[in-house]
Protein backbone atom coordinates (compact mmCIF):
# COMPACT_ATOMS: atom_id res chain seq x y z
CA UNK A 1 0.00 0.00 0.00
CA UNK A 2 1.04 3.87 -0.18
CA UNK A 3 2.68 5.20 2.41
CA UNK A 4 0.48 8.44 2.90
CA UNK A 5 0.39 10.04 6.17
CA UNK A 6 -2.70 10.84 7.90
CA UNK A 7 -2.52 14.86 8.21
CA UNK A 8 -5.07 17.70 9.63
CA UNK A 9 -4.76 19.86 6.51
CA UNK A 10 -5.91 16.89 4.68
CA UNK A 11 -9.47 16.76 5.92
CA UNK A 12 -10.40 20.89 5.37
CA UNK A 13 -8.29 20.11 1.46
CA UNK A 14 -10.98 17.18 1.02
CA UNK A 15 -13.85 18.99 2.08
CA UNK A 16 -13.24 22.62 -0.18
CA UNK A 17 -12.91 20.01 -2.63
CA UNK A 18 -16.11 17.74 -2.43
CA UNK A 19 -18.38 19.71 -0.30
CA UNK A 20 -17.05 23.43 -1.68
CA UNK A 21 -20.14 24.99 -1.24
CA UNK A 22 -21.16 23.27 2.33
CA UNK A 23 -21.80 25.99 4.87
CA UNK A 24 -19.81 26.98 8.06
CA UNK A 25 -21.94 29.38 10.29
CA UNK A 26 -21.23 31.18 12.91
CA UNK A 27 -22.41 33.28 15.66
CA UNK A 28 -19.34 36.51 16.19
CA UNK A 29 -18.34 38.06 18.99
CA UNK A 30 -19.32 41.06 16.60
CA UNK A 31 -22.84 40.37 16.50
CA UNK A 32 -23.80 38.70 13.62
CA UNK A 33 -24.34 35.72 12.17
CA UNK A 34 -21.52 34.65 9.18
CA UNK A 35 -21.79 32.76 6.71
CA UNK A 36 -18.72 31.00 4.95
CA UNK A 37 -17.93 27.48 3.09
CA UNK A 38 -15.53 25.03 3.59
CA UNK A 39 -14.20 26.18 -0.35
CA UNK A 40 -13.81 29.93 0.92
CA UNK A 41 -12.54 28.24 4.55
CA UNK A 42 -9.76 26.59 2.66
CA UNK A 43 -8.71 29.98 0.93
CA UNK A 44 -8.42 31.75 4.06
CA UNK A 45 -6.22 28.95 5.89
CA UNK A 46 -3.97 30.13 2.90
CA UNK A 47 -3.49 32.98 3.53
CA UNK A 48 -3.63 33.12 6.89
CA UNK A 49 -0.88 30.53 6.85
CA UNK A 50 1.19 33.00 4.58
CA UNK A 51 0.47 35.17 7.01
CA UNK A 52 2.16 33.34 9.88
CA UNK A 53 4.97 32.60 7.94
CA UNK A 54 5.69 36.52 7.37
CA UNK A 55 5.21 37.10 10.81
CA UNK A 56 8.40 34.95 10.97
CA UNK A 57 6.97 31.74 12.33
CA UNK A 58 7.83 28.30 11.55
CA UNK A 59 7.64 24.49 11.70
CA UNK A 60 6.84 23.90 15.33
CA UNK A 61 5.75 26.91 16.86
CA UNK A 62 3.10 27.71 18.90
CA UNK A 63 0.07 29.59 18.09
CA UNK A 64 -2.00 30.35 20.92
CA UNK A 65 -5.61 30.79 20.89
CA UNK A 66 -8.17 32.94 23.23
CA UNK A 67 -11.46 32.22 21.68
CA UNK A 68 -14.85 30.68 21.07
CA UNK A 69 -16.43 28.74 18.84
CA UNK A 70 -16.40 30.68 15.47
CA UNK A 71 -14.84 30.60 11.74
CA UNK A 72 -11.71 32.73 12.71
CA UNK A 73 -10.75 29.83 15.27
CA UNK A 74 -11.23 27.27 12.51
CA UNK A 75 -9.18 28.71 10.33
CA UNK A 76 -6.50 28.95 12.82
CA UNK A 77 -6.93 25.59 13.98
CA UNK A 78 -5.94 24.74 10.14
CA UNK A 79 -3.63 26.95 9.31
CA UNK A 80 -1.24 26.20 11.92
CA UNK A 81 -1.74 22.26 11.70
CA UNK A 82 -0.93 22.58 7.89
CA UNK A 83 2.44 25.06 7.91
CA UNK A 84 3.44 22.56 10.62
CA UNK A 85 2.70 24.68 13.62
CA UNK A 86 1.08 23.56 16.55
CA UNK A 87 -2.35 25.56 17.37
CA UNK A 88 -2.58 26.07 21.70
CA UNK A 89 -6.19 26.23 22.42
CA UNK A 90 -5.90 28.64 26.10
CA UNK A 91 -9.40 27.23 28.03
CA UNK A 92 -9.48 31.27 28.65
CA UNK A 93 -11.56 29.82 31.82
CA UNK A 94 -8.78 29.20 33.82
CA UNK A 95 -7.05 31.35 35.89
CA UNK A 96 -5.34 34.54 35.27
CA UNK A 97 -2.39 32.95 36.96
CA UNK A 98 -2.79 29.49 35.12
CA UNK A 99 -3.12 31.16 31.69
CA UNK A 100 0.38 33.32 32.36
CA UNK A 101 1.84 29.83 32.95
CA UNK A 102 0.53 27.96 30.42
CA UNK A 103 1.42 30.59 27.35
CA UNK A 104 4.74 30.63 29.25
CA UNK A 105 5.02 26.76 29.08
CA UNK A 106 4.03 26.70 26.05
CA UNK A 107 6.44 28.95 24.79
CA UNK A 108 3.65 30.48 22.61
CA UNK A 109 4.76 32.97 19.65
CA UNK A 110 1.96 34.20 18.50
CA UNK A 111 -1.54 34.52 20.64
CA UNK A 112 -5.07 34.98 18.52
CA UNK A 113 -7.51 36.32 20.39
CA UNK A 114 -11.51 37.12 19.86
CA UNK A 115 -12.17 40.98 21.14
CA UNK A 116 -14.35 39.46 24.28
CA UNK A 117 -10.76 38.33 25.64
CA UNK A 118 -8.52 41.30 25.34
CA UNK A 119 -9.61 42.55 28.91
CA UNK A 120 -8.35 38.88 29.66
CA UNK A 121 -5.04 40.21 28.41
CA UNK A 122 -4.84 43.32 29.64
CA UNK A 123 -4.72 41.52 33.03
CA UNK A 124 -1.77 39.41 32.21
CA UNK A 125 0.27 42.89 30.71
CA UNK A 126 4.05 42.52 31.42
CA UNK A 127 3.70 38.50 32.04
CA UNK A 128 3.63 37.27 28.03
CA UNK A 129 7.45 37.15 27.86
CA UNK A 130 7.53 34.83 24.93
CA UNK A 131 4.59 36.32 22.87
CA UNK A 132 5.97 38.13 20.23
CA UNK A 133 2.08 39.82 18.89
CA UNK A 134 -1.85 39.51 19.74
CA UNK A 135 -3.50 38.79 16.41
CA UNK A 136 -6.71 40.24 17.43
CA UNK A 137 -9.36 37.79 15.60
CA UNK A 138 -11.58 41.04 13.90
CA UNK A 139 -11.65 43.65 11.10
CA UNK A 140 -10.14 47.02 10.75
CA UNK A 141 -13.62 48.52 11.84
CA UNK A 142 -13.24 46.51 15.03
CA UNK A 143 -9.84 47.02 16.05
CA UNK A 144 -9.47 48.25 19.52
CA UNK A 145 -6.39 50.90 19.80
CA UNK A 146 -2.76 49.48 21.49
CA UNK A 147 -3.10 48.34 24.69
CA UNK A 148 -0.16 49.41 27.27
CA UNK A 149 2.16 46.88 28.53
CA UNK A 150 0.98 44.15 25.74
CA UNK A 151 2.66 42.78 22.87
CA UNK A 152 1.93 44.87 19.71
CA UNK A 153 -1.53 44.47 18.45
CA UNK A 154 -2.00 43.44 14.32
CA UNK A 155 -5.86 42.78 12.82
CA UNK A 156 -6.43 39.30 11.72
CA UNK A 157 -7.89 40.39 8.72
CA UNK A 158 -5.81 42.95 7.56
CA UNK A 159 -2.87 40.23 8.01
CA UNK A 160 -4.91 38.11 5.67
CA UNK A 161 -5.84 40.49 2.90
CA UNK A 162 -2.21 41.14 2.11
CA UNK A 163 -1.54 37.27 1.78
CA UNK A 164 -2.25 35.02 -1.72
CA UNK A 165 -4.84 32.73 -1.22
CA UNK A 166 -2.54 29.51 -2.56
CA UNK A 167 0.25 27.84 0.32
CA UNK A 168 2.65 25.50 -0.60
CA UNK A 169 2.22 22.94 1.91
CA UNK A 170 4.99 21.63 3.02
CA UNK A 171 5.46 18.06 3.93
CA UNK A 172 4.93 16.74 6.86
CA UNK A 173 5.08 13.60 9.13
CA UNK A 174 2.14 12.27 10.37
CA UNK A 175 3.76 12.09 14.27
CA UNK A 176 4.25 15.56 14.42
CA UNK A 177 1.83 17.90 16.60
CA UNK A 178 -0.60 19.92 15.31
CA UNK A 179 -2.44 21.09 18.62
CA UNK A 180 -1.84 21.23 22.37
CA UNK A 181 -4.48 21.13 25.21
CA UNK A 182 -3.80 21.58 28.99
CA UNK A 183 -5.86 19.92 31.15
CA UNK A 184 -8.09 22.14 33.19
CA UNK A 185 -6.04 21.47 36.38
CA UNK A 186 -8.85 19.59 38.46
CA UNK A 187 -6.11 17.29 40.08
CA UNK A 188 -3.01 20.16 40.40
CA UNK A 189 -0.92 22.21 37.57
CA UNK A 190 -2.55 22.27 34.19
CA UNK A 191 -0.57 19.44 32.09
CA UNK A 192 -0.16 20.02 28.18
CA UNK A 193 -1.07 17.51 26.03
CA UNK A 194 0.58 17.58 22.55
CA UNK A 195 -1.82 15.87 19.69
CA UNK A 196 -0.65 14.47 16.29
CA UNK A 197 -1.69 14.63 13.24
CA UNK A 198 -2.20 10.81 12.98
CA UNK A 199 -3.73 10.40 16.42
CA UNK A 200 -6.15 13.61 15.48
CA UNK A 201 -7.72 12.36 12.23
CA UNK A 202 -8.03 8.78 14.09
CA UNK A 203 -9.59 10.16 16.54
CA UNK A 204 -11.54 11.74 14.03
CA UNK A 205 -12.41 8.75 11.82
CA UNK A 206 -13.59 6.97 15.28
CA UNK A 207 -15.84 9.59 16.09
CA UNK A 208 -18.02 10.07 13.23
CA UNK A 209 -18.78 6.09 12.91
CA UNK A 210 -22.68 5.55 13.68
CA UNK A 211 -21.98 4.21 17.31
CA UNK A 212 -20.41 7.72 18.51
CA UNK A 213 -21.37 10.70 16.33
CA UNK A 214 -23.19 9.08 13.49
CA UNK A 215 -22.70 12.17 11.04
CA UNK A 216 -21.78 12.64 7.79
CA UNK A 217 -22.75 14.74 4.27
CA UNK A 218 -26.11 15.25 5.73
CA UNK A 219 -25.85 16.13 9.35
CA UNK A 220 -25.48 19.93 10.46
CA UNK A 221 -22.99 19.48 13.84
CA UNK A 222 -22.88 22.19 16.12
CA UNK A 223 -20.30 21.89 18.81
CA UNK A 224 -21.76 23.57 21.97
CA UNK A 225 -18.57 22.16 23.41
CA UNK A 226 -15.90 24.59 23.26
CA UNK A 227 -12.71 24.68 20.62
CA UNK A 228 -10.75 25.47 23.64
CA UNK A 229 -11.99 22.11 25.54
CA UNK A 230 -10.28 19.34 24.12
CA UNK A 231 -10.58 20.31 20.28
CA UNK A 232 -14.18 20.44 20.66
CA UNK A 233 -13.94 16.79 21.08
CA UNK A 234 -12.72 16.35 17.84
CA UNK A 235 -15.80 17.78 15.82
CA UNK A 236 -13.67 20.43 14.15
CA UNK A 237 -11.97 18.16 12.22
CA UNK A 238 -14.89 15.27 12.11
CA UNK A 239 -16.86 17.50 10.51
CA UNK A 240 -15.00 18.14 7.12
CA UNK A 241 -14.06 14.79 7.08
CA UNK A 242 -17.65 13.66 6.60
CA UNK A 243 -19.04 17.19 4.82
CA UNK A 244 -21.24 18.21 7.63
CA UNK A 245 -21.89 21.97 7.69
CA UNK A 246 -20.91 23.35 10.58
CA UNK A 247 -22.48 25.90 13.14
CA UNK A 248 -20.21 27.45 15.61
CA UNK A 249 -22.07 29.22 18.19
CA UNK A 250 -19.44 31.52 19.55
CA UNK A 251 -19.83 32.95 23.08
CA UNK A 252 -23.62 32.26 23.61
CA UNK A 253 -23.98 29.09 25.35
CA UNK A 254 -27.12 29.97 27.09
CA UNK A 255 -30.67 27.92 26.03
CA UNK A 256 -32.42 30.71 23.93
CA UNK A 257 -29.18 31.36 22.15
CA UNK A 258 -28.80 27.66 21.29
CA UNK A 259 -32.53 27.14 20.32
CA UNK A 260 -32.36 29.79 18.46
CA UNK A 261 -29.67 28.39 16.02
CA UNK A 262 -30.24 25.03 16.42
CA UNK A 263 -33.97 26.24 14.49
CA UNK A 264 -32.68 28.43 11.99
CA UNK A 265 -30.08 26.15 10.96
CA UNK A 266 -31.63 22.99 11.02
CA UNK A 267 -29.01 21.48 13.61
CA UNK A 268 -29.18 18.03 13.60
CA UNK A 269 -26.86 17.04 15.96
CA UNK A 270 -24.66 18.47 18.77
CA UNK A 271 -22.49 18.24 21.81
CA UNK A 272 -21.76 19.74 24.81
CA UNK A 273 -21.23 18.92 29.07
CA UNK A 274 -23.89 18.48 30.96
CA UNK A 275 -24.65 21.88 32.15
CA UNK A 276 -25.15 23.64 28.85
CA UNK A 277 -28.11 21.03 28.02
CA UNK A 278 -29.76 21.21 31.80
CA UNK A 279 -29.70 25.29 30.86
CA UNK A 280 -31.64 24.59 27.51
CA UNK A 281 -33.72 21.84 28.80
CA UNK A 282 -35.29 24.27 31.23
CA UNK A 283 -35.44 27.50 28.93
CA UNK A 284 -37.62 25.05 26.12
CA UNK A 285 -39.80 23.37 29.19
CA UNK A 286 -40.07 27.33 30.44
CA UNK A 287 -41.16 28.46 26.32
CA UNK A 288 -42.84 25.62 25.28
CA UNK A 289 -39.86 24.93 22.66
CA UNK A 290 -39.55 21.12 21.61
CA UNK A 291 -35.89 20.20 19.81
CA UNK A 292 -36.95 21.16 16.19
CA UNK A 293 -34.53 19.64 13.44
CA UNK A 294 -31.80 18.26 16.68
CA UNK A 295 -31.49 13.98 16.42
CA UNK A 296 -28.84 13.57 18.18
CA UNK A 297 -27.00 15.16 21.54
CA UNK A 298 -23.90 13.68 22.35
CA UNK A 299 -23.41 14.42 26.49
CA UNK A 300 -20.26 13.80 28.27
CA UNK A 301 -16.70 15.59 30.50
CA UNK A 302 -18.63 14.90 33.47
CA UNK A 303 -22.02 12.02 33.87
CA UNK A 304 -24.84 12.30 32.33
CA UNK A 305 -27.87 12.26 34.83
CA UNK A 306 -30.46 9.75 33.46
CA UNK A 307 -33.30 12.13 33.65
CA UNK A 308 -31.61 14.24 31.01
CA UNK A 309 -31.32 11.58 28.82
CA UNK A 310 -35.23 10.88 29.76
CA UNK A 311 -36.29 14.60 28.93
CA UNK A 312 -34.07 14.29 25.35
CA UNK A 313 -35.80 11.46 24.37
CA UNK A 314 -38.63 12.51 25.07
CA UNK A 315 -38.76 15.16 22.80
CA UNK A 316 -37.23 12.15 19.96
CA UNK A 317 -33.59 13.10 20.32
CA UNK A 318 -31.12 10.29 21.22
CA UNK A 319 -28.65 11.10 23.88
CA UNK A 320 -25.07 9.65 23.30
CA UNK A 321 -23.58 9.24 26.45
CA UNK A 322 -19.68 9.57 26.19
CA UNK A 323 -16.47 9.62 28.15
CA UNK A 324 -13.03 10.69 27.29
CA UNK A 325 -10.41 12.93 29.25
CA UNK A 326 -7.84 15.65 27.67
CA UNK A 327 -5.63 12.64 27.30
CA UNK A 328 -7.45 10.72 25.38
CA UNK A 329 -8.14 13.34 22.68
CA UNK A 330 -10.68 12.52 24.18
CA UNK A 331 -13.09 10.16 23.36
CA UNK A 332 -13.13 6.35 24.36
CA UNK A 333 -15.86 5.14 25.31
CA UNK A 334 -19.57 5.73 23.90
CA UNK A 335 -22.66 4.25 25.15
CA UNK A 336 -24.40 3.11 22.09
CA UNK A 337 -26.64 0.17 22.19
CA UNK A 338 -26.06 -3.26 20.27
CA UNK A 339 -28.56 -4.98 18.43
CA UNK A 340 -29.15 -7.56 21.44
CA UNK A 341 -30.67 -4.48 23.21
CA UNK A 342 -33.61 -4.25 20.74
CA UNK A 343 -36.41 -6.06 22.77
CA UNK A 344 -34.57 -3.96 25.94
CA UNK A 345 -37.17 -2.44 28.28
CA UNK A 346 -37.52 1.12 28.69
CA UNK A 347 -35.76 0.88 31.77
CA UNK A 348 -33.46 -1.60 30.99
CA UNK A 349 -32.34 1.08 27.58
CA UNK A 350 -32.17 4.04 30.21
CA UNK A 351 -30.03 2.18 32.22
CA UNK A 352 -27.70 1.26 29.51
CA UNK A 353 -27.98 4.89 27.78
CA UNK A 354 -27.02 6.14 31.46
CA UNK A 355 -23.60 4.53 31.69
CA UNK A 356 -20.10 5.67 30.21
CA UNK A 357 -19.99 3.40 27.23
CA UNK A 358 -18.08 0.61 25.51
CA UNK A 359 -14.35 1.33 23.90
CA UNK A 360 -14.29 2.42 20.44
CA UNK A 361 -11.78 0.62 18.15
CA UNK A 362 -8.72 1.74 18.59
CA UNK A 363 -9.00 2.26 22.27
CA UNK A 364 -8.42 -0.53 25.12
CA UNK A 365 -9.33 -0.59 28.56
CA UNK A 366 -8.43 -2.49 31.46
CA UNK A 367 -9.96 -2.27 34.59
CA UNK A 368 -7.47 -3.11 37.55
CA UNK A 369 -8.00 -3.57 41.18
CA UNK A 370 -5.81 -2.93 44.13
CA UNK A 371 -3.19 -5.62 43.73
CA UNK A 372 -2.69 -4.46 39.67
CA UNK A 373 -4.76 -7.46 38.57
CA UNK A 374 -8.03 -7.37 36.57
CA UNK A 375 -11.13 -7.51 37.96
CA UNK A 376 -13.90 -9.25 36.56
CA UNK A 377 -15.83 -7.98 34.25
CA UNK A 378 -19.13 -8.58 35.48
CA UNK A 379 -20.72 -4.63 35.89
CA UNK A 380 -20.26 -5.04 39.89
CA UNK A 381 -16.74 -5.34 40.53
CA UNK A 382 -14.85 -2.02 40.00
CA UNK A 383 -11.41 -0.78 39.81
CA UNK A 384 -8.92 2.15 37.93
CA UNK A 385 -9.38 2.55 34.53
CA UNK A 386 -6.71 2.06 32.47
CA UNK A 387 -6.60 2.87 29.03
CA UNK A 388 -4.10 2.92 25.83
CA UNK A 389 -4.39 3.44 22.03
CA UNK A 390 -3.41 5.63 19.06
CA UNK A 391 -4.94 8.89 20.85
CA UNK A 392 -4.07 8.66 24.02
CA UNK A 393 -1.01 10.96 25.66
CA UNK A 394 2.57 8.84 25.90
CA UNK A 395 3.43 11.73 28.51
CA UNK A 396 2.57 15.41 29.13
CA UNK A 397 4.28 17.98 27.16
CA UNK A 398 7.73 19.78 28.23
CA UNK A 399 7.43 17.76 31.91
CA UNK A 400 10.20 15.81 32.41
CA UNK A 401 8.94 14.42 35.75
CA UNK A 402 5.84 13.34 34.80
CA UNK A 403 4.52 10.74 36.87
CA UNK A 404 5.68 7.66 34.80
CA UNK A 405 3.15 5.32 34.00
CA UNK A 406 2.59 2.73 36.70
CA UNK A 407 1.32 0.27 34.83
CA UNK A 408 4.32 0.33 31.87
CA UNK A 409 2.31 0.97 28.77
CA UNK A 410 -0.90 2.06 30.11
CA UNK A 411 -2.39 5.89 30.64
CA UNK A 412 -4.17 5.75 34.42
CA UNK A 413 -7.26 7.46 33.60
CA UNK A 414 -8.08 8.40 37.61
CA UNK A 415 -11.41 7.38 37.13
CA UNK A 416 -12.83 3.84 39.16
CA UNK A 417 -15.02 2.15 36.91
CA UNK A 418 -17.09 -1.06 36.72
CA UNK A 419 -17.32 -2.75 32.94
CA UNK A 420 -20.24 -5.49 31.98
CA UNK A 421 -19.46 -8.50 30.46
CA UNK A 422 -20.34 -6.63 26.98
CA UNK A 423 -17.90 -4.07 27.31
CA UNK A 424 -19.90 -1.39 29.07
CA UNK A 425 -18.05 0.66 31.58
CA UNK A 426 -19.60 2.79 34.18
CA UNK A 427 -17.94 5.26 35.83
CA UNK A 428 -17.93 4.97 39.98
CA UNK A 429 -16.02 7.86 40.89
CA UNK A 430 -12.84 9.53 40.21
CA UNK A 431 -10.53 8.05 42.53
CA UNK A 432 -10.18 11.21 44.67
CA UNK A 433 -13.66 11.90 44.45
CA UNK A 434 -15.26 8.31 45.78
CA UNK A 435 -16.49 8.45 49.30
CA UNK A 436 -15.48 5.93 51.54
CA UNK A 437 -18.10 4.81 54.54
CA UNK A 438 -17.32 2.22 56.57
CA UNK A 439 -14.75 0.38 54.62
CA UNK A 440 -17.29 0.37 51.64
CA UNK A 441 -17.42 2.75 48.18
CA UNK A 442 -20.10 5.46 47.43
CA UNK A 443 -20.54 6.72 44.30
CA UNK A 444 -20.34 10.99 44.25
CA UNK A 445 -21.70 10.44 41.05
CA UNK A 446 -24.92 7.73 41.27
CA UNK A 447 -25.78 10.56 44.60
CA UNK A 448 -25.80 13.14 42.42
CA UNK A 449 -27.43 11.71 39.42
CA UNK A 450 -30.50 10.31 41.73
CA UNK A 451 -30.51 14.34 43.05
CA UNK A 452 -30.98 16.21 40.12
CA UNK A 453 -34.22 13.94 39.52
CA UNK A 454 -35.47 15.49 42.21
CA UNK A 455 -37.53 18.62 40.88
CA UNK A 456 -36.57 20.90 43.16
CA UNK A 457 -32.70 20.45 42.51
CA UNK A 458 -31.06 22.34 39.90
CA UNK A 459 -27.51 21.47 40.26
CA UNK A 460 -25.79 18.48 43.19
CA UNK A 461 -22.78 17.50 44.39
CA UNK A 462 -21.91 15.03 46.67
CA UNK A 463 -18.93 14.87 48.38
CA UNK A 464 -16.87 13.10 51.59
CA UNK A 465 -17.54 14.76 55.63
CA UNK A 466 -14.92 13.67 57.73
CA UNK A 467 -16.67 10.71 60.24
CA UNK A 468 -15.07 9.90 63.51
CA UNK A 469 -17.58 6.37 63.57
CA UNK A 470 -17.57 5.81 59.55
CA UNK A 471 -13.95 7.43 58.25
CA UNK A 472 -16.33 9.30 55.80
CA UNK A 473 -20.09 10.19 54.91
CA UNK A 474 -21.75 11.74 52.05
CA UNK A 475 -22.61 15.49 52.45
CA UNK A 476 -24.90 16.45 49.41
CA UNK A 477 -24.58 20.21 48.79
CA UNK A 478 -27.96 21.25 46.70
CA UNK A 479 -28.68 24.45 44.47
CA UNK A 480 -32.34 24.41 44.05
CA UNK A 481 -34.53 25.77 41.17
CA UNK A 482 -35.57 29.14 41.29
CA UNK A 483 -38.12 29.45 44.13
CA UNK A 484 -38.16 25.86 45.17
CA UNK A 485 -38.31 24.67 48.39
CA UNK A 486 -36.60 21.31 50.12
CA UNK A 487 -35.98 19.91 53.45
CA UNK A 488 -33.88 17.53 54.55
CA UNK A 489 -35.96 14.91 54.96
CA UNK A 490 -37.74 14.93 51.46
CA UNK A 491 -34.42 14.44 50.38
CA UNK A 492 -34.12 11.70 51.92
CA UNK A 493 -37.24 9.69 51.07
CA UNK A 494 -36.37 11.10 47.47
CA UNK A 495 -33.37 8.25 47.75
CA UNK A 496 -35.07 5.62 49.60
CA UNK A 497 -35.44 2.55 47.34
CA UNK A 498 -32.96 4.29 44.62
CA UNK A 499 -29.62 3.32 46.24
CA UNK A 500 -28.85 1.54 49.57
CA UNK A 501 -30.00 3.19 52.71
CA UNK A 502 -26.23 3.41 54.00
CA UNK A 503 -25.56 5.39 50.97
CA UNK A 504 -27.82 8.11 51.73
CA UNK A 505 -26.57 11.25 52.73
CA UNK A 506 -27.38 12.43 56.50
CA UNK A 507 -27.33 15.89 55.13
CA UNK A 508 -28.06 18.21 52.24
CA UNK A 509 -26.95 21.87 52.89
CA UNK A 510 -28.76 24.45 50.45
CA UNK A 511 -26.30 27.12 48.76
CA UNK A 512 -27.40 29.92 46.28
CA UNK A 513 -24.33 28.58 43.70
CA UNK A 514 -21.82 25.72 43.23
CA UNK A 515 -17.92 26.69 42.30
CA UNK A 516 -16.76 24.69 39.13
CA UNK A 517 -13.85 24.61 37.06
CA UNK A 518 -12.30 26.06 34.17
CA UNK A 519 -14.34 23.46 31.95
CA UNK A 520 -17.61 23.46 33.46
CA UNK A 521 -17.23 20.59 36.60
CA UNK A 522 -18.07 20.69 39.70
CA UNK A 523 -15.00 21.60 41.52
CA UNK A 524 -14.86 19.02 44.37
CA UNK A 525 -11.49 19.89 46.43
CA UNK A 526 -13.25 23.54 46.71
CA UNK A 527 -16.89 22.38 47.91
CA UNK A 528 -15.21 19.90 50.10
CA UNK A 529 -13.49 22.57 51.64
CA UNK A 530 -16.48 24.95 51.49
CA UNK A 531 -19.02 22.58 52.87
CA UNK A 532 -17.24 19.54 54.14
CA UNK A 533 -15.13 20.59 56.99
CA UNK A 534 -18.04 22.03 59.48
CA UNK A 535 -21.03 20.01 60.46
CA UNK A 536 -23.49 22.77 60.68
CA UNK A 537 -25.88 22.10 58.62
P1 LIG B 1 -9.75 17.38 33.84
O1 LIG B 1 -9.09 16.04 33.93
O2 LIG B 1 -8.79 18.48 34.03
O3 LIG B 1 -11.01 17.52 34.65
P2 LIG B 1 -10.84 16.50 31.39
O4 LIG B 1 -11.82 17.25 30.59
O5 LIG B 1 -9.75 15.83 30.68
O6 LIG B 1 -10.25 17.54 32.36
O7 LIG B 1 -11.61 15.48 32.34
C1 LIG B 1 -11.56 14.10 32.22
C2 LIG B 1 -12.38 13.46 33.30
O8 LIG B 1 -13.74 13.86 33.22
C3 LIG B 1 -12.43 11.95 33.23
O9 LIG B 1 -11.29 11.36 33.78
C4 LIG B 1 -13.68 11.64 34.02
O10 LIG B 1 -13.44 11.63 35.41
C5 LIG B 1 -14.57 12.82 33.72
N1 LIG B 1 -15.56 12.44 32.70
C6 LIG B 1 -15.49 12.61 31.37
N2 LIG B 1 -16.60 12.14 30.76
C7 LIG B 1 -17.39 11.64 31.74
C8 LIG B 1 -18.68 11.01 31.78
N3 LIG B 1 -19.40 10.80 30.68
N4 LIG B 1 -19.15 10.63 32.98
C9 LIG B 1 -18.46 10.82 34.12
N5 LIG B 1 -17.26 11.42 34.15
C10 LIG B 1 -16.73 11.82 32.99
Amino acid sequence: MMDVPLLVPSLLRHAAEFHADTEIVSRTVEGPIHRTTYAETHARVQRLANALVALGLGAGDRVGTLAWNGYRHLEIYYATAGAGMVCHTINPRLFPEQIAGIIDHAEDSILCADLTFLPLLQGLAGRLGTVRAIVVMTDAAHMPPQAEGLPPFLCYEALLAGQPAEFDWPALDENEACGLCYTSGTTGAPKGVLYSHRATVLHAMASAMPDVFAIGAASVVMPVVPMFHVNAWGIPYAAPMVGAKLVLPGPKLDGASLHALITAEGVTFSAGVPTVWMAMLDWMAANGRDAGPMKRVAIGGSACPAVMIERFEAMGVSVLHAWGMTETSPIGLAASPKAKHQGATPAQRLALASKQGRPLYGMEFRVVGADGQDVPRDGTAFGRMLVRGPWVAAAYHAAPDSPAHATPGWFDTGDVVTMDADGYVAIVDRTKDVIKSGGEWISSIELENIAVAHPAVQEAAAVARPDPKWGERPLLVVVLRPGASLTNEEMRAHFEGRVARWCIPDQIRIVEELPHTATGKLLKSRIRQLYAQTADV
